[in-house]
């Protein structure tokens, strides 16, 4: 008896054949943290990081963690239910000050944080109204919810970014409740949600929208605090969760929300009860960053900004396509399998490290460069990425668009 079908099989196979040719390209063993490790040995700067303030390896965040571990350990043994700290509790006030809401409360993840507000919130009588480019999590936490006796919301897609798709959703909703959920910066093509036009829709129709800012915090506003500060819309929208994995150095979960919708999840999501609480080094880490930001927010952001300014004005320039982009998230689209995977190989023999995001994880000619650029960048690593970019897209047709064809 096998435990996996036919399909899996056939996956495993390719994986497997992969490695054999030594193309497979995750699950990378990194030998050290921030931007400069090494891989087998060999340097390689990272450009599909997520740590966009470059802030995550800096000597004063560590030094907190490691007397957070000398205190209390990694871990606490237990969910929050029964092993809250003050630290805990200290940072959820810093971070619902610092954001511009109510209340705050910490998940384990991020991914976590959104399943429970998911099925926290939507019930028989919710139409959950979905980006059809949504994350994981929210699909997830959607069909999670669906799932639950006696609640089960219905579930609907809107056409990616679109406001007249989402306005014909909620006209046509038949369920008395619309729970719109959208995502600040999409992480795969590094957009921004067109966040003013959905408030106003979701005002319009009275429905609440919930937005999933992991990619804009530290990145978007003046003092990084997300899209609602970029865009003016702070008070308009009335959940947000966000991250620790990205700008915040570490893992956790950030629900943000007036003090009665997080207390009803606190008490409702079994995301957040059943799980550990979030290790207090990792809360050490975060509440040091957040230190950081709130010294000096504007001017680490302007930096990223800068610099992510240089690398689209030279990728473009050189003729790449960075899709949607609109941000420092900047894919560059191969718009095919072997030419995300040859980029890929070809730039970690030069010591550039490039996530390739292949078929199925995006649509059949979607394929793509996962290219992230961070204020831990420096000039030369933008510079030297984007002479191999330009030699390896020339080599591999990914300017030229032209197709690959046969190769022995
Ligand atoms: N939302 C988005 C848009 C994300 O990109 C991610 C992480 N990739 C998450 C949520 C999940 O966050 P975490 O890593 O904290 O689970």
């Amino acid at each position: 008896m096998s435990w996996i079908d036919e399909k899996a099989h056939a996956g495993l196979a390719q994986t497997r054949q992969a490695r054999e040719e030594q193309v497979y390209p995750y699950y990378k063993e990194f030998e050290t943290g921030g931007l400069r490790t090494t891989i087998g040995g060999r340097p390689v700067v990272n450009f599909s990081s997520n740590d966009y303030l470059g802030l995550t390896n800096h000597p004063k965040v560590k030094e907190a963690s490691i007397k957070a571990v000398e205190r209390y350990a990694c871990g606490l043994s237990s969910s929050r239910v029964q092993a809250t700290t003050a630290e805990h509790v200290a940072l959820e006030k810093r971070l619902a000050k610092w954001f511009g809401f109510e209340e705050c409360l910490l998940f384990t993840t991020g991914y976590q944080a959104m399943l429970g507000t998911i099925v926290s919130l939507a019930d028989k009588d919710t139409t959950l109204v979905l980006d059809s480019y949504s994350h994981a999590c929210i699909l997830d936490g959607s069909f999670l919810a669906a799932g639950v006796p006696g609640r089960s919301p219905e579930i609907r897609f809107f056409n990616h970014n679109s406001s007249k798709s989402l306005e014909r959703i909620l006209k046509t909703r038949e369920r008395k409740n619309a729970l719109v959920i959208v995502e600040g910066v999409y992480s795969l093509d590094g957009d921004r949600a067109h966040i003013k036009e959905f408030v106003e829709i979701c005002e319009r129709y009275d429905a609440p929208i919930i937005v999933d800012d992991a990619h804009g915090t530290g990145t978007l506003g003046k003092r990084g605090t997300g899209i609602l500060e970029e865009q003016g819309l702070q008070g308009k929208v009335p959940v947000v969760i966000s991250t620790f994995s990205k700008t915040f150095g570490g893992i956790g979960g950030i629900l943000l929300g007036t003090t009665e919708v997080v207390e009803h999840i606190k008490h409702f999501a079994r995301s957040f009860l059943f799980s550990a609480a979030l290790p207090v080094p990792v809360v050490a880490a975060a509440s040091t960053i957040l230190d950081m930001l709130e010294d000096n927010g504007p001017a680490l952001v302007a930096e990223l900004h800068q610099k992510a300014a240089y690398m689209r004005e030279k990728l473009t320039g050189a003729g790449f396509d960075l899709g949607l982009s609109n941000t420092h998230i900047m894919p560059v689209m191969c718009r095919d399998d072997r030419k995300a995977l040859f980029m890929h190989m070809a730039l970690l023999e030069c010591g550039i490290f490039m996530v390739p995001v292949v078929y199925p994880g995006v649509k059949q000619g979607e394929q793509r460069l996962r290219l992230n650029v961070t204020r831990g960048h420096t000039q030369e690593d933008m510079d030297t990425a984007l002479e191999y970019l330009k030699s390896y897209g020339e080599a591999f047709f990914v300017l030229s668009g032209e197709d690959l064809g046969p190769m022995e």
